[in-house]
């Protein structure tokens, strides 16, 4: 218990923009906030399940 697998399916499709952290889908090439491009992804390892 206390696994989440939808969320954290969500959390795979967020990308963190480094300078305002603002949120933007994983396919963005730039934030959509400030159009800085260095995003990086929510969640450290994404782990895909079988
Ligand atoms: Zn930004």
């Amino acid at each position: 218990m206390g696994k989440f697998p939808l969320a954290d399916a969500e959390l795979a499709k967020i990308s963190i923009c480094k300078r305002c952290k603002g949120r933007n889908h994983a396919g963005a090439e730039k934030c959509r906030r400030c159009g800085y491009r260095a995003l990086r992804p929510k969640k450290k390892d994404i782990k895909t399940k079988k």
